[in-house]
């Protein structure tokens, strides 16, 4: 691991073999060069290289799909499932417990498809490289994966073809949740209604009716003619020596193929004569709220690099916040709850898009959205635009430039979605990295007088290619699409013969048979146990006392950036209280402060930092699962030249908020349109949460604080009135906050440490100690909560031990070898649910195993209770290895200079000291298959298991058997 930089880069023109270089071009604001190569083949390579450990990779196919068949999305899957070199079922899978992987992942787009991952460890990233690349271009693609994962006919009992048929397959599951959600069909509406003649008409996912329409050899001609070097964009980053990497990819792909011809090109969508009016329904019975508006534009060519930036700040000056010109006449309207998916600018088609709308509203309201929108927007462009927004919105671009963080993707794929936008469609790459030419260009037409207010006037008000959009919620029609899965069913077996019949009972036997058996991962390479760091990093900070305030100061190379956290500790919280501390942190950030409204601090925020955010936490001791302490957390960062001013922003926020009535109102109903969006993507979640709040006191908490209860109590002070009562209770809160003491961490570059915190820690007055909530768990009993969804989430917890309990890396290990080796068997390949897994919060010191987007009740809570059963099959070192290192690398999580300080800092401060993480990874290390035997008899065992779900319907029949009784309560 430690290699360096290749001295000398190449230079234009120069040869790596059959790759010639094609351009260099110096990242400065990344401190990077990108390397810019093509292949004789045809294939496309871009590298960038940069002092970062974390090394990336991704290989992106141009996918244009001309149906709904999800044929994409279905290759996506089984490409995954076995390749020439590594023959076994789950490669993917497979390797994920054999690697140190940062990133590990494949994804459609609606008109690609991309395989990227990350790795800190080089000897990993070649082993990953060579998965990743015998996948794509040599899978086996057999025919019964194609069956498992895309569709298959089965008979309800698989060997008895006199009961009901009934259509499967692991894709064709997850597309039926998939557009159950209002947001998923939103999204393929939006394409289908701005691109009508385009593939963006398709659903590249696959829509449930059109799938079974795929065939087995349209699935392999699709992948011979698009997995191909020369449809293919090669993507590397970190520094690990190029022509190594080259080399690989040239023996082990390039050296099979001939060159080819694929025309993937997307034409330009004739632009409509008039704008048009579209209405798109899904499944759900919300008819007062559940409804949005988009008022949707075809713009120009996304690849333009100069027009992608123009559009990126407008929108950011448009929509950006909650004071920008059109967010606030839209949400002050009063006419929906908050703005509508997708809308802004989106570069994500050929043709680039814009849209804003709104959300949570009653159906029918579309002509009064598009009027409101096209008036604020002829009003902005007739008034002109306030040149300080402008400034601002630039501001966030600079930041956007300058900052080096993991969060969300690790930063080198950051990097690679910002430069594939460009690169797919045609454009230069180097404009997704440096916008320094384009932000130039737009400086001086700037200078010039007015640029923005005529993109409005031009694109927008007198441009006839828009749509106006709807999405309204069915309530009959989830009925209506299982009545039409069934006419589907009946017409498609309407002509089956005695021996198709018979086939059928084979082929899912075979199936069974093959799901059955053990494959060899040993094929597959893998790491050792002394690959795993023995210990956790150390980060350099200082501390000091200020009264009752702690202050840590970190030093990190941030790009210039500064990042400020306020911990405050609370004291002892009324239980009435206890539901208030969210909706607290998600208003005070967003209400005003220091005697000026919301508009005023949403101006401000924007104008002098990267962003502000306020969460509530709660902390368990190393030691033990009930010393609990609640703590309410703000955040920032800005540039360096702006610290001050984002200390005084946070002082205001902290010490004088203004929580109005009106802005309250408008808060909460965007929050709980937010919430309840949030059901289907977080089922699995949302019932862990349940069943944790059973059995622990963190865990009861967290429920109250992002669980179905919080969504509950809020749902009720907004749809029974109780607005008076909760300002009433944030007041209090704001007082107990400020009883509270302080813990404060600055990570900045050491030369701008030095910054004067004083503002923020001389507004905390009170001496009250930190209180030690002790919260009732919810009762122990199975919790069942139902709402529009033709799937199910099924989730067990159970309460085990605190962190520095000898038994917890024990179960830490468990969680992982249960769910590589038997939920993702039992519950995704032979279930057909998208998912399951197994997880052990090693902090509340709660067990869980769940299943996502699950089409069974009743024979998942089986699956979680025999797996027992499990750990008395033959288990060897190859799978005790695999679940500890996959449990080692849960204990190294990736930190980026942003991210790594913090994470030190505030664990020193609850008690996980380096020391303690140490000691708890060498017994991790030493874990043995009796010690998991062990702690599964003990901690797993059926009387301290507690059960919940989320689902379409009352479960109570399903499980009668199982004696399980659930308590059910509608959403
Ligand atoms: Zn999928």
């Amino acid at each position: 691991m430690t290699t360096t930089t290749s001295a000398a880069l190449p230079r234009v023109g120069d040869r790596l073999g059959r790759y010639t270089v094609q351009r260099l071009d110096a990242l400065p604001e990344m401190q990077g060069t990108l390397i810019l190569l093509t292949h004789e083949l045809g294939a496309r390579h871009a590298h960038v290289v940069r002092d970062d450990d974390n090394s990336a990779f991704g290989v992106t196919f141009p996918t244009v799909p001309r149906d709904s068949t999800g044929v994409a999305h279905i290759l996506e899957h089984i490409v995954l499932m076995g390749s020439q070199q590594y023959p076994v079922s789950d490669p993917f899978f497979a390797m994920l417990p054999r690697s140190l992987n940062t990133f590990m992942n494949a994804m459609t787009s609606n008109d690609w498809t991309t395989y990227p991952f990350a790795t800190r460890n080089e000897q990993d990233y070649f082993n990953l490289l060579s998965v990743y690349l015998d996948a794509t271009f040599f899978p086996l693609m057999r025919y019964e994966s194609f069956r498992q994962d895309g569709h298959r006919f089965e008979f309800e009992t698989p060997d008895d073809p006199t009961s009901p048929l009934k259509l499967q397959g692991v894709v064709y599951n997850e597309m039926k949740g998939a557009m159950a959600a209002p947001g998923a069909v939103m999204w393929r509406a939006f394409g289908k209604a701005l691109y009508p003649d385009l593939t963006y008409a398709n659903n590249s996912g696959g829509s449930p009716q059109d799938i079974p329409n795929l065939t087995y050899e349209g699935l392999r001609a699709f992948h011979a003619a698009h997995y191909h070097p020369s449809n293919a964009f090669f993507y590397t980053y970190g520094k690990l020596p190029l022509e190594r990497i080259l080399a690989e990819i040239e023996a082990h792909v390039m050296a099979h193929f001939t060159r080819h011809e694929l025309d993937v090109s997307i034409p330009d969508q004739a632009a409509f004569a008039q704008p048009r009016q579209e209405t798109v329904t899904y499944p759900g019975s919300d008819v007062e709220r559940g409804a949005q508006v988009s008022v949707a534009w075809k713009l120009g060519r996304s690849n333009d690099a100069d027009a992608n930036l123009r559009w990126s700040v407008l929108s950011d000056v448009l929509l950006g916040n909650a004071a920008a010109p059109l967010t606030r006449p839209l949400i002050e309207s009063g006419l929906g709850a908050g703005l509508a998916d997708l809308s802004g600018y989106r570069d994500s088609f050929r043709e680039g898009a814009f849209a804003a709308g709104l959300k949570g509203l009653p159906a029918g309201k579309a002509p009064d959205v598009e009027t409101l929108v096209l008036d604020t927007l002829r009003e902005i462009a007739e008034r002109g635009i306030d040149p300080a927004l402008i400034e601002s919105s630039l501001h966030q671009f600079e930041i956007a430039q300058k900052e080096v963080s993991n969060a969300g993707y690790p930063y080198g794929l950051q990097v690679m979605f910002r430069l594939l936008g460009p690169w797919l469609y045609g454009g230069d790459p180097v404009t997704g990295l440096r916008l320094e030419t384009e932000l130039g260009h737009l400086r001086a037409d700037l200078a010039q007088g007015r640029v923005f207010e005529p993109m409005i006037e031009r694109e927008l008000l007198n441009n006839p290619h828009r749509v106006t959009l709807e999405l309204a919620p069915d309530p009959q029609l989830a009925e209506r699409t299982e009545a039409d899965e069934q006419a589907l069913v009946t017409r498609l077996s309407a002509d089956f013969t005695d021996e198709d019949r018979s086939r059928i009972v084979a082929e899912s036997l075979r199936l069974k048979e093959l799901q059955a058996q053990e494959s060899d991962p040993d094929v597959l390479p893998t790491l050792a146990l002394s690959d795993v760091p023995p210990q956790v990093p150390r980060v350099a900070y200082t501390q000091d006392q200020a009264g009752r305030a702690t202050v840590a100061r970190v030093p990190q190379p941030t790009g210039g950036l500064s990042y400020l956290d306020v911990q405050v500790r609370l004291p002892d919280v009324p239980s009435d209280l206890l539901d208030t501390l969210p909706l607290y942190a998600f208003a005070v950030t967003r209400g005003g402060a220091a005697g000026d409204d919301y508009v005023a601090l949403a101006r401000r925020i924007e104008a002098v930092t990267g962003g502000i955010s306020a969460s509530v936490g709660v902390g368990t001791r190393p030691d033990d699962l009930s010393g609990l302490r609640l703590s309410v957390t703000f955040s920032g960062k800005a540039l360096a030249r702006n610290a001050p001013a984002l200390v005084d922003v946070l002082r205001d926020v902290i010490a004088t908020p203004v929580f109005t009535r009106e802005r309250l109102e408008q808060l909460l109903k965007q929050r709980l349109a937010g919430l309840k969006a949030s059901i289907l993507q977080g089922g699995s979640a949302y019932a862990e949460r349940l069943a944790a709040a059973q059995v622990s006191p963190a865990g009861a908490i967290t429920e109250h604080f992002s669980g179905l209860s919080a969504l509950a109590s809020l749902k009720g002070i907004v749809e029974d009135g109780g607005l008076d009562a909760l300002l009433d209770r944030l007041n209090r809160v704001h007082a107990l906050l400020l009883t509270g003491t302080p813990v404060l961490c600055l990570t900045a570059t050491e030369s701008d440490l030095t910054l004067d915190l004083r503002p923020i820690t001389a507004a905390f007055t009170g001496d009250a100690p930190v209180g030690a909530p002790h919260p009732e768990s919810a009762p122990h009993r199975p919790q069942a909560r139902t709402t529009d969804s033709p799937v199910a989430f099924n989730a067990v917890a159970f309460r085990t031990v605190p962190y520095t309990h000898a038994d917890s890396p024990a179960l830490l290990v468990l969680s992982r070898l249960l769910r590589s080796g038997y939920l993702l068997k039992e519950i995704r390949e032979k279930g057909g649910a998208y998912g399951g897994g197994a997880g052990f919060d090693t902090r509340e010191g709660v067990f869980t195993m769940s299943s996502y987007r699950d089409p069974n009740v009743k024979r998942t809570f089986e699956v979680f209770r025999d797996a027992r059963t499990f750990l008395d099959t033959e288990l060897g070192v190859r799978e005790l290895t695999e679940a500890i290192l996959s449990a080692s690398k849960l204990l190294d999580p990736l930190t980026s200079p942003d991210t790594i300080g913090r994470m030190r800092f505030f664990g020193d401060q609850a008690g996980y000291t380096p020391e303690v993480q140490d000691a708890y990874k060498a017994r991790l290390l030493a874990v043995t298959l009796e010690d998991l035997r062990r702690v599964m008899a003990t901690y797993l065992t059926p009387e301290r298991a507690a059960y919940a779900l989320v689902t379409g319907q009352d479960p109570n029949e399903d499980v009668r058997e199982l004696g399980l009784t659930f308590d059910v309560q509608a959403l």
